[in-house]
């Protein structure tokens, strides 16, 4: 029987998990809500709308009507935050995940990625025959379900591909749910997106500036701080362009420096250093990593 592990050092994870081992790394419901991502404020509305309310919110009425609750696909630019957002929705729905990387179901070994895959799909339905519910969160999942059409498809890979899209299929009577993120959506098999298998796509983009200010909203509070709107709107001037985790790595860095002048809050003199700080350091975020 399958439990998930608690870490109890991640911060993602909630306190209430069992401690058995699993072959992949299920982790408890993720503490984080929508109310931690700043913006994207029409996709929220829709993950709540299309997942929240079926699995939780009104999980009656939807089951009785039979409404499915479709896979997931979120794709955009690095740093954009699908990766947050996934382990906000997590936290709302408040069921066991885990989180697939290529590397999880790549072996060196031929046949054994196939069979890793329905190793996986295997252990997320005994999760969720013991918790309700379970996700699945593949990131790059260019790499894992990438076309199956170019020349040199590996047959290894194609079997990797065939596997993924028969469970995706039957994913949601078993009542593991799939979200999957990319930066390439362009390189995903066509057959990946076809309706049944991720049938709801959201691109999510460079933040524009009310989304920027958002998220710098979002990552100040719980800190101590003094900033203003009016400090928040000069931050925003001049982080054209930066994506959320940009934004994120600056408002540490400007919690450190508060820190190291002895200061107690954040004020705006230490976020203008650590922007100015990151300005000089930073990769221009539209270009893929
Ligand atoms: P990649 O494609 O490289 O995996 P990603 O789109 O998954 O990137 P995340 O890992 O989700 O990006 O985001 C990195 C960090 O940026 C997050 O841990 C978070 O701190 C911050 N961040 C990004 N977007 C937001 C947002 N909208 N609100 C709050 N924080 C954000």
């Amino acid at each position: 029987m399958s439990k998930i592990n608690d870490d109890s050092n991640d911060q993602t994870t909630g306190d209430s998990a069992e401690t058995e081992s699993t072959c992949f790394p299920w982790q408890s419901p993720s503490s984080r809500s929508f109310d931690d991502v700043g913006g994207l404020d029409s996709i929220k509305e829709q993950l709540e709308r299309l997942v929240v309310r079926p699995l939780i919110e009104n999980r009656e009425e939807y089951a009785r009507l039979n409404v499915t609750v479709p896979n997931v696909l979120l794709y955009g630019p690095p740093g954009t935050g699908k990766t947050y957002l996934t382990e906000a929705l997590v936290g709302e729905i408040g069921y066991p995940f885990v989180k697939i990387t290529p590397s999880i179901v790549q072996s060196r070994f031929v046949n054994e990625s196939a069979e890793r895959v329905r190793d996986l799909f295997t252990e997320a339905r005994e999760i969720a025959e013991q918790y309700g519910h379970a996700v699945i969160f593949i990131d790059e999942v260019d790499v894992v379900l990438g076309s199956r059409d170019i020349a040199n498809a590996h047959h290894e890979d194609q079997k990797v591909v065939n596997e993924f899209l028969t469970f995706l299929e039957e994913s949601g009577q078993q009542n593991v749910y799939v979200v999957a993120a990319t930066n390439r959506r362009e390189r995903l098999d066509e057959a990946a997106v076809r309706a049944g298998r991720f049938d709801r796509e959201f691109h999510i983009g460079i933040p524009g500036a009310e989304t920027r200010r958002e998220i710098f909203r979002t990552h100040l509070e719980g800190r101590p701080n003094t900033v203003s709107d009016d400090d928040l709107t000069w931050c925003v001037e001049n982080t054209e362009k930066w994506n959320g985790a940009e934004i994120a790595i600056t408002i540490d860095e400007a919690a450190r420096r508060a820190v190291e002048r002895g200061g107690d809050t954040i004020q705006h003199e230490d976020l203008v250093d650590a922007i100015i700080d990151q300005t000089s350091e930073r990769v221009p975020s539209n270009i893929p990593l």
